[in-house]
C-alpha cells in the first residue's frame, strides 16, 4: 500500500492532509487531545468522507501522519473505504425505516401492514384495527395525525397486543421449566415483565423466577419470538457456571429444544436488529 501525503493547510490543532487511495483524494484530520495519554487511533468516516486520526495533543503533524501509517499498513484503502461507506448506508436506512405517515408500513408477528389514517369525531380514543393488509389508526381530530402521535398509539398497540401473546408462548415453552429444570415453580409463579431495551433482548432473573422480554418482538414471525422465550426458558435448565450464562450444557439444550435456533438467530441479526430502533 503506497499513501501519498500531501501538506495542504492546518490551523494550530488540526491540520489538513490529503490522503490519496486509487485515483481519490480524501482529506486527513488530525484531532489532537489532551486526554489522550500516547496512543492514537484512526477511522474512515463515510459521512464526511474523510480520513481522522486521533492522537496525543503532542504529536507533531508528522508523527501523526507515521501514525496513520502504521494503523492501516496491513489494510487495503478501497476496500475498507467501500465497507465502511456500505456500513454507513445500511445505518442511515436503519434510522429512516420508521416513518408514521399515510402508507408508511409496519410488522405485526411477521407481517407487512400499511398505514391509513382516519379522522372520527365522534371517536372518544384513538383506535387501531388491521384490516387485510392495512393498520387503521383512526383519530379524533386532524391535528392528532402527527407523526410523535401516531408513534405513541402504535406503541401502544403493540405492546398491548405483545402482553397476552407473548404469556401464551411462554405457556406452550413450559414444559422446558417442568421437564427439564430443576426449578419447579408454576406458570403462574413465573413473573413475567414487557421491557423496553434495545440492546437485550430477553432476560431471566434466577431468584424471583421472571422472564423479561423485549416487546418489539411482537413485529417478528412467531418463530422469531419462540426463538428468544426458549431462550430465556432454556437458562433455567441449564445450570450457570460461573459468570458463564451460556455454557455447553445450555447450548447443548438449545439444539434440543430448537434445533434450528442458529439460524433463527441468524436471520434476527440479518433481517430485523432495526425493529428493536422503534
Ligand atoms: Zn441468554
Amino acid at each position: 500500500m503506497l499513501i501519498n501525503v500531501k501538506y495542504i493547510m492546518g490551523s494550530d490543532l488540526i491540520k489538513k492532509h490529503k490522503i490519496t487511495v486509487g485515483n481519490k483524494k480524501y482529506p486527513l484530520s488530525i484531532e489532537r487531545s489532551k486526554t489522550r495519554k500516547k496512543s492514537y487511533t484512526g477511522l474512515y468516516d463515510a459521512k464526511d468522507k474523510k480520513f481522522i486520526i486521533k492522537v496525543p495533543y503532542f504529536f507533531t503533524d508528522n508523527d501523526s501522519l507515521e501514525s496513520f501509517n502504521m494503523l492501516f499498513r496491513n489494510t487495503n484503502l478501497t476496500e475498507y473505504i467501500q465497507e465502511r461507506e456500505i456500513y454507513y448506508k445500511q445505518e442511515l436506512q436503519k434510522e429512516s425505516r420508521f416513518s408514521f405517515k399515510q402508507g408508511s408500513t409496519f410488522l405485526f408477528k411477521g407481517v407487512e401492514y400499511s398505514l391509513t389514517i382516519n379522522v372520527n369525531e365522534e371517536l372518544s380514543k384513538p383506535e387501531i384495527k388491521l384490516i387485510e393488509d392495512k393498520i387503521m389508526i383512526t383519530v379524533k381530530r386532524k391535528e392528532e395525525n402527527s407523526e410523535d402521535n401516531i408513534k405513541k398509539i402504535i406503541k401502544k398497540w403493540y405492546k398491548k397486543n405483545a402482553r397476552p401473546y407473548f404469556k401464551e408462548r411462554i405457556k406452550e415453552h413450559f414444559y422446558i421449566i417442568e421437564d427439564h429444570s430443576k426449578y419447579n415453580f408454576k406458570f403462574e409463579d413465573l413473573k413475567f415483565r414487557l421491557q423496553d431495551n434495545k440492546s437485550t433482548w430477553g432476560s431471566v432473573n434466577y431468584k424471583i423466577p421472571s422472564i423479561n422480554l423485549t416487546w418489539q418482538f411482537i413485529m417478528l414471525p412467531e418463530k422469531m419470538l419462540d426463538y428468544i422465550i426458549i431462550h430465556e426458558l432454556t437458562h433455567y435448565a441449564s445450570p450457570r457456571k460461573r459468570n458463564n450464562m451460556h455454557s455447553i450444557k445450555f447450548e447443548k439444550n438449545m439444539d434440543k429444544f430448537l434445533p434450528e435456533h442458529k439460524e433463527i438467530e441468524k436471520e434476527i441479526l440479518d433481517r430485523y436488529t432495526y425493529v428493536f430502533q422503534f
